[in-house]
């Protein structure tokens, strides 16, 4: 069986005859939502069935659903060989964001993040990254009108580039979901060459770079990319990648109590992001028993975030959201993997 959320929509019109089965088809998965081919009357009846036997259109199960009193809610999405993706539906007063995966654990070895502790077990598919969305959008029916996307779950998006990039694509197309661009975020923790890679694309989504860390003795001991791809050429990096009118680059900077929150930090990042188009999205750690940091004092929060603002530095605070279901990154997949829906 092929399942169908692999697929963009020019492939399957080069296996589909006549080609324009592909749009239909398309519609009907994405826009109509069937999940079955027997609802596609505008399908002769015969090659309904013959899709039926060939390919996969059923969405992945959700294993275990986790309810947030602040409504946000995390799914393990069941995937063929038994693995789980996690996913996360955050609501928005203006707009609802889905958080997807791109691997099943990470190789970075971030030292805060617990998804680093899993290690990378394998890449997601294009269809398995796509077909997170459609499952916490279709728990979410009345209330998924705007939806912004970002690749902020388990795994580095960089290290899994073609497959994310076919992901993007296909979450993009016209006749699908028909995303924006500009509600689409890739969130890297420093992969210089997939940067550069996304530079040249055709269809870009927005960069977010996970900082953590203004100066290469920090970050070398927070997040071993940083020893193969320095700060200095990661910055320089950024500061050729295209935007657009008004676009700014995000980063997400984690505080960490006594190693990232002082206010000479604050000043070193300043200085790091001078002549940047950057927004700073500064997010207190999240705190889980497997890792060694605090997360620091809301007075030290705020005293970071003003050192930002009073250098013109656009810094926002990241508001832990889904703390009582386990929010850290990859903490999920860790406690309830083994436990049966
Ligand atoms: N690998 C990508 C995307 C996944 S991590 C990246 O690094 O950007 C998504 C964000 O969560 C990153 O900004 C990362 O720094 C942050 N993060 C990881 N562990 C965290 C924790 N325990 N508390 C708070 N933020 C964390």
């Amino acid at each position: 069986m092929k399942f169908f959320f692999d697929y963009e929509r020019p492939e399957l019109a080069e296996i589909f005859n006549p080609p324009f089965r592909a749009t239909q088809i398309y519609k009907s998965v994405y826009q109509r939502r069937f999940e079955d081919f027997e609802r596609m009357t505008d399908l002769p009846k015969p090659l309904r069935a013959d899709l039926a036997e060939q390919w996969e259109i059923r969405l992945p199960a959700v294993h275990r659903r986790f309810d947030s009193s602040d409504g946000t809610r995390r799914y393990l999405v069941r995937l063929k060989d038994g693995e789980f993706a996690e996913t996360v539906f955050i609501p928005e007063e203006n707009r609802n964001t889905i958080c997807i995966s791109s691997q099943i654990g990470c190789a970075l070895d971030c030292k805060f993040c617990l998804t680093g502790q899993l290690g990378l077990t394998r890449h997601l598919s294009a269809g398995e990254i796509v077909a997170q969305v459609l499952v916490a959008q279709r728990d979410h029916s009345s209330s998924d009108a705007s939806f912004n996307i970002v690749l902020m779950g388990m795994g580095e998006p960089l290290h899994n580039y073609d497959n994310v990039m076919k992901a993007i694509r296909i979450l993009h197309d016209e006749n699908g979901l028909n995303m924006s661009m500009s509600r689409i975020t890739l969130s890297t923790a420093g992969l210089l060459p997939g940067i550069e890679r996304l530079a040249k694309e055709p269809m870009i989504p927005n960069l977010a770079i996970s900082l953590t860390g203004a100066t290469n003795e920090k970050r070398n001991a927070l997040m071993p990319i940083n020893r193969k791809y320095p700060i200095e050429q990661l910055l320089d990096a950024v500061h050729r990648f295209p935007l657009k009118h008004r676009q700014r680059v995000t980063f997400e900077y984690v505080l960490l109590e006594g190693v990232t929150d002082a206010p000479e930090d604050a000043f070193a990042l300043v200085k790091l992001l001078q002549g940047i188009r950057a927004k700073v999205n500064l997010i207190p750690l999240n705190e889980a028993e497997e890792l060694s940091y605090r997360r620091p004092s809301d007075a030290a929060v705020e005293q970071f975030q003003q050192i930002l603002i009073d250098h013109n530095i656009s810094a926002f605070i990241r508001k832990n959201r889904g703390n009582d279901i386990s929010a850290a990154c990859g903490q999920l997949k860790k406690k309830w993997a083994e436990v049966p829906a």
